[in-house]
């Protein structure tokens, strides 16, 4: 019999799954992964073995609504009939936001879910899918371990000047605050820093997770100190449809000169804007890279430029830099891109290793002279899950 670690990660339209082999008080090893699309439409099961291979797949009729519940119980259906010998010992799941009470990885019981549910107002679009899951595994297999992981839990660790908005002190005491995001992606980094570069993680790191969403991490000898996210996942770097930093103002104009009400705010701003909105053509930045269109040209400029004054403005927040690491899509995989922002880094001491640079997976791309070591480090959120998801089941187990 093989003990398992499920981790959830509930979109608003999939579920994303992990299925990893439980060791215990050791890591845990992927078994499987896969994901549920199309849970309102027309849903898309596909399950793929550590290796890459696809095991599984199955399609459902346009105008199926399955919903997060639904999408639980094919998951478990898969997990009983595929592989006879698992038992699921615990639930991993990727929560948005756990508000100021909670840091570290809880495990949810009803006061938490709670707790959970309430913060809904501060993540309208991820909270409630989070907590879906969550909810049908506790009615399905009320025994079975669940544990609610944070996007915001890194952050909690950052000095309070770094937390507040310039606000009315009233609003920052009522919540209204810079929370963070991509935190389970920056704690995994930090987590394999200390065996890839110990200086480096002993020291101050800028680390820069550019997927569709994008946002940088200032690191001091394991704490974060200093993001780019804000109140909620909009702020801070241009991202594939969402703005980043913003002045308020223009906000204000659009809704007294130009009619516009929350909801068509909201849509430009998550929607209709970032990479896609100056280019006009794409969010995908490997489109825009191969694009000659001025516009595209323009986004990836923009798109670089801002990340290179978040590089120094960072830095700053620590009072120096001795590394920088590249995570998620673009980070992991454009080297261009990679180029462009570290030609920003230059007056900082960043020298580029051309040729470590144009290659794929876990690398130092700073050369020998630099004075900054500058790593592609690849991103492993789920496994980040898994991990608290043994040490739950190890503590509880005794
Ligand atoms: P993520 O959200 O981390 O899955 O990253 C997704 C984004 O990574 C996509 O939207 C692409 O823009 C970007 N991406 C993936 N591969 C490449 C590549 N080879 N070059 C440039 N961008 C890439």
């Amino acid at each position: 019999m093989t003990e398992a670690i499920v981790v959830l990660n509930a979109g608003s339209s999939s579920l994303k799954f992990s299925v990893f082999k439980s060791f215990v008080r050791a890591e845990p090893a992927l078994l499987l992964r896969g994901q549920i699309e199309g849970l309102f439409t027309e849903p898309h099961f596909r399950a793929w073995s550590a290796l890459g291979e696809k095991v599984a797949e199955s399609v459902w009729s346009r105008g199926t609504e399955l919903g997060h519940a639904g999408a639980v119980d094919v998951l478990n259906d898969f997990l009983a009939h595929q592989t006879a010998d698992l038992t699921v010992r615990a639930y991993g799941h990727r929560v948005v936001h756990g508000g100021l009470k909670y840091s570290e990885p809880v495990v949810v019981d009803d006061q938490v879910l709670e707790d959970l549910a309430r913060l809904t107002p501060l993540a309208p679009l991820h909270q409630p899918n989070n907590l879906q899951p969550i909810r049908t595994l506790r009615a399905h297999s009320p025994g079975i371990l669940q544990l609610a992981c944070f996007d915001t839990g890194f952050h909690r660790h950052q000095p309070l000047v770094a937390q507040i908005f310039a606000l009315p002190y009233a609003l920052t005491q009522s919540g209204i605050r810079r929370y963070g995001f991509h935190g389970i992606s920056y704690e995994y980094i930090a987590s394999v820093l200390p065996g890839i570069d110990p200086l480096a993680a002993a020291g101050k790191t800028v680390v820069f997770h550019l997927g569709n969403g994008a946002s940088a991490c200032a690191i001091d000898n394991g704490i974060g100190v200093a993001t780019t996210f804000g109140f909620t996942a909009v702020e801070g770097l241009p991202m594939g449809t969402r703005c980043g930093a913003l002045d308020p103002g223009v906000l204000l104009y659009l809704i007294d000169e130009r009619g516009m009400d929350s909801a068509a705010i909201a849509k430009m701003l998550y929607k209709e804007s970032g990479l896609l909105g100056i280019s006009g053509l794409s969010s995908d930045m490997r489109v825009l890279e191969m694009s000659d269109d001025p516009r595209a040209r323009l986004a990836v400029e923009y798109f670089c430029y801002r990340v290179g004054r978040e590089l120094a403005s960072l830095a700053a927040a620590m009072g120096g830099l001795d590394a920088i690491v590249f995570t998620a899509g673009i980070g992991e995989n454009s080297a261009f891109i990679r180029e462009r922002i570290l030609e920003m880094g230059r007056w900082l001491g960043v020298e580029v290793d051309h040729d470590a640079n144009s290659g794929r997976g876990l690398a130092r791309i700073s050369s020998a002279v630099s004075r900054v070591a500058v790593w592609v480090i690849p991103t492993d959120e789920e496994l980040m899950i898994a991990r608290h998801a043994q040490r739950a089941l190890d503590v509880r187990d005794g």
